[in-house]
């Protein structure tokens, strides 16, 4: 089966004042096939939100391939072109207050995409409106209110009509739960798992901690310093975790998982994550690994393949 979506040797930098190069996402790739949800996960500031946004186009790549349905992203020129890309790879932003504009009620924040795309015209359109509120568990009244009216968890489902209402195939999920309460989060994950299988939907899901990608991804990816550290099976990941990094998360969940049974070479996360700016060869978690040896300082490991779709960057797999 051909990927939806293909990336490859994904960069994306930043030039920093006074400071130098922030490598945000520096050779990134992976695939995700239609239907699926790949997850991505590392801590604040590992690249993994430049990644999501970079994929649809909110930023544009230093370099590097992104194709969408076997069309090469960057070739999209034509006004018809981007709007084809737009409609059809949609994004759930993680701050469901910044993210909705206050000035405007519900009804016209989830229409605007439907009329920036032409889309359900007259009638029709509030019509949909109402369908989409319905679809994520608020109701038609619902149209006529303002932003600030709602709930945190309520503020994020208008976020996921909104992105819904364009018919999208894809969507990134930018760590749609991450500020919610606990007790919402786990609503607003079954509400992204049930509309996934009702509209057939792909998903890039993006969160800080591996607990929260656990039931909602099929594959999952993490990701250190701009770099994917390891990639595999959501239930390979937990089983059979390979690079220090991963193992240190996976300690780092506070309430022991039944399902994953702690390795004893399992490790603490210990230490600051270094700075993207200005990086040299070598590998990026060298600082806080405690396998770290004179190859590990020098030579950026790459990603490779251990097991059959498991893939790890580590020199101490080689
Ligand atoms: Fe640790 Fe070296 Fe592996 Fe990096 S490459 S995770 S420093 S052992």
């Amino acid at each position: 089966q051909k990927p939806m979506v293909h990336v490859e040797h994904l960069k994306k930098y930043f030039q920093v004042r006074k400071k130098g190069i922030l490598k945000a996402v520096d050779d990134v790739s992976f695939d995700i096939c239609a239907g699926e949800t790949l997850g991505l996960v590392g801590e604040s500031g590992c690249g993994k939100t430049t990644c999501g946004r970079t994929v649809v186009k909110l930023y544009p790549a230093t370099s590097g391939t992104i194709e969408f349905d076997g069309r090469d992203v960057s070739q999209l020129k034509t006004k018809e072109e981007i709007k084809w890309f737009k409609k059809n790879a949609q994004i759930i932003f993680q701050d469901p207050y910044a993210s909705l504009d206050p000035r405007m009620t519900v009804g016209d924040i989830v229409a605007e995409g439907m009329k920036n795309h032409d889309l359900y015209p007259g009638k029709e359109r509030m019509e949909r409106v109402h369908e989409l509120l319905s679809l994520v568990g608020l109701n038609k009244e619902h149209a006529n209110r303002f932003p600030h009216e709602f709930s945190g968890g309520q503020r994020q489902r208008i976020g996921i009509a909104r992105a819904l209402a364009v018919d999208p195939k894809f969507i990134v999920c930018d760590e749609p739960i991450s500020a919610l309460d606990v007790s919402i989060q786990a609503q607003v994950v079954n509400l992204l798992v049930r509309l996934q299988k009702e509209l057939g939907l792909t998903y890039l899901f993006i969160a800080h901690d591996l607990s929260m990608v656990k039931h909602i991804s099929d594959r999952v990816g993490v990701m250190y310093m701009g770099h994917i550290v390891e990639l595999a099976s959501s239930a390979e990941l937990y089983r059979n975790p390979q690079h220090p990094y991963t193992k240190a998360l996976l300690s780092a969940i506070p309430v022991p998982d039944p399902e994953f049974e702690r390795s004893k070479t399992l490790i603490p996360l210990e230490g600051e994550v270094g700075s993207p700016i200005n990086c040299k060869e070598g590998c990026r978690f060298e600082k806080r690994c405690k396998y770290a040896t004179e190859q590990c300082r020098s030579v950026t490991p790459q990603l490779r393949e251990i097991e059959a779709g498991h893939y790890v960057s580590c020199h101490l797999l080689n």
